[in-house]
């Protein structure tokens, strides 16, 4: 399909254009990283405050259901089991399609909603290790920055995103492309 044909904002308001069905594992895939870099995070988080780190889910699920009403239904997924991670079908059940012809600029305008689930734990991680260290924090320092720097870019990049219909036109493959360099 060509890019013109994406960008029909006809099309995408009345029909989704993606018939591919991402299998069940790849979303799990793509999923339980991101559950389990919440969980390592409030466990970090904790270790100063239990408070900070129930607000630190809240804030998590919060941006999660923001990407659902601020990204995905500009998406081209949206509607459709072409979605890597499942959010195009959640999102439609919950929220309107939007005109896809806006999506770079809405995903460039939103993503930043996700940083903090990665930034905060990390810093109060750092500041964890110089203040007050243990093996304790520095083991989930570990599994965190594993997690969420190595792990979860890694599988979008071999896996979800990997042979996404629409990975020229996402800005989040755009960044990561910039990234990599000539590795590809
Ligand atoms: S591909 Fe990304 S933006 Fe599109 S529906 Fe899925 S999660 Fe949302």
């Amino acid at each position: 399909m060509t890019s013109s044909e994406f960008n029909s904002p006809i099309e995408n308001q009345i029909t989704p254009c993606h018939s591919k069905k991402i299998p069940l594992w790849l979303v799990l895939l793509d999923n339980i990283p991101t559950v389990f870099l919440f969980i390592l995070g409030f466990l970090i988080i904790n270790v100063i405050s239990t408070l900070a780190a129930i607000l630190f889910i809240i804030y998590a699920i919060f941006s999660v259901v923001w990407f659902w009403a601020r990204i995905c239904p500009y998406c081209h997924h949206f509607g459709t089991y072409a979605c890597p991670c499942g959010y195009g079908i959640i999102s439609s059940g919950l929220f309107s399609r939007k005109n896809s012809t806006s999506f770079q600029k809405i995903f460039r305008r939103n993503i930043l909603v996700v940083f903090p689930n990665w930034f905060v734990p990390l810093a109060v991680g750092i500041f964890l290790l110089i203040k007050q260290y243990s093996v304790r924090i520095l083991v989930l320092m570990i599994i965190f920055s594993i997690t969420g720097f190595v792990v979860i870019p890694l599988i979008s990049k071999l896996a979800g995103c990997r042979n996404c219909e629409i990975k020229e036109d996402c800005p989040w493959m755009t960044i990561n492309k910039a990234r990599s360099g000539k590795q590809d």
